[in-house]
């Protein structure tokens, strides 16, 4: 590991002040993917900037739902009684993300922050966008199976590992950010970024800017809700496809519903078309492989990923019909 300054905090205006000082940084929070990337030097920061003693721990009611302090532990998150009993979703896509070890250490704000796990963007050795833009992406013509089928570029086909984010999108997040120009707040579906030319940024924050919270709406969908996550072994390991599902059923009506998808893109992917075609119809099987399908619509597969337009669809009429279930 190279050598760094370390500076810790109990203000956020100072933690953010330091950021902005010449020279790379990065804030530290649980470090569970910093440090690992740290380690291999694949990000090497001038000075480290340790916000845990920042009071951004809460997990509170809001007026209109439950604002998630950037620093409670994905664990705080997944086992809260309020988000168990209002946003069940969060809590299934949470606990299907890591190891319980992990969990406990990893941060709300952090895992929003987490790097791809695109094997090239570790090995230091070989051409990626992402860790040196410019030099090329070696996965197009490589090793593309975890990769993306929505919203990928030349210049990038990695995709979001975060099972959370995928839940947090679903359920209308908004995440609020503090930086050197003030404070503001964005939805979290424009939180992450597609690659496009600039595949080295994942997200829409500015230079400085620290999340502070991400709130959520009145709870929507307390009941009918599932999280399908298709990967390898079945714990400790990155989806291939995840779905997250939430309807509103009303007297045998999807009166709303939500979907999102992880391991499928740049940023977790809203079904939006499918969540149109599926408010009004009945919770049916029919429905939902129509709604499947509709969410397939501008898919594109590489060489080692084809499987995934088959596997996707499987996993979103499955998560619907979980979540139907729970009627
Ligand atoms: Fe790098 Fe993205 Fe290509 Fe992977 S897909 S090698 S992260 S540019």
């Amino acid at each position: 590991m190279n050598q760094f300054e370390y500076i810790r905090t109990t203000d956020s205006k100072a933690a953010i002040k330091a950021m902005t000082k010449t020279g790379e940084a990065q804030f530290l929070a649980g470090g569970t993917n910093l440090v690992d990337l740290m380690k291999m030097r694949i990000v090497v920061p001038d000075r480290l900037i340790d916000i845990n003693p920042l009071p951004l721990r809460d997990i509170e009611k809001t007026l209109t739902g439950l604002r998630i302090g950037a620093l409670a532990s994905n664990s705080e998150v997944a086992e809260h009684p309020l988000v168990k009993k209002n946003y069940p979703l969060l809590s299934l896509a949470i606990n299907a993300g890591a190891s319980a070890q992990l969990r406990n250490m990893a941060t709300t704000g952090g895992n929003m922050m987490q790097r791809t796990r695109c094997p090239y963007f570790f090995d230091v050795t070989l051409p990626c966008n992402k860790r040196s833009p410019g030099s090329g992406c070696s996965a197009l013509e490589g090793y593309n199976r975890m990769h993306a089928i929505f919203g990928a570029s030349t210049a990038c086909i990695a995709v979001n590992p975060s099972d959370m984010s995928v839940g947090m999108a679903t359920l209308d997040a908004v995440v609020h950010v503090s930086g050197p120009k003030g404070d503001r707040s964005m939805k979290f579906t424009d939180f992450h970024r597609l690659p496009g030319n600039e595949p080295q940024k994942d997200n829409n924050l500015l230079p400085g800017e620290l999340i502070i919270a991400v709130d959520l709406p009145a709870s929507r969908y307390p009941q009918n809700v599932a999280y399908v996550k298709v990967r390898d072994r079945n714990s400790y390991a990155f989806a291939l496809i995840s779905v997250a599902a939430a309807l509103d059923i009303r007297d045998g009506i999807i009166h709303t519903a939500s979907l999102g998808m992880g391991g499928v893109a740049h940023k977790p992917w809203r079904l939006t078309a499918a969540e149109a075609f599926l408010a009004g119809k009945k919770p049916v099987d029919e429905n939902f492989r129509k709604a499947a399908a509709i969410s397939m619509e501008g898919a594109k597969a590489y060489v080692l990923n084809k499987f995934k337009l088959t596997m996707a669809p499987n996993a979103i009429r499955a998560a619907l019909q979980q979540a139907a279930a729970k009627a």
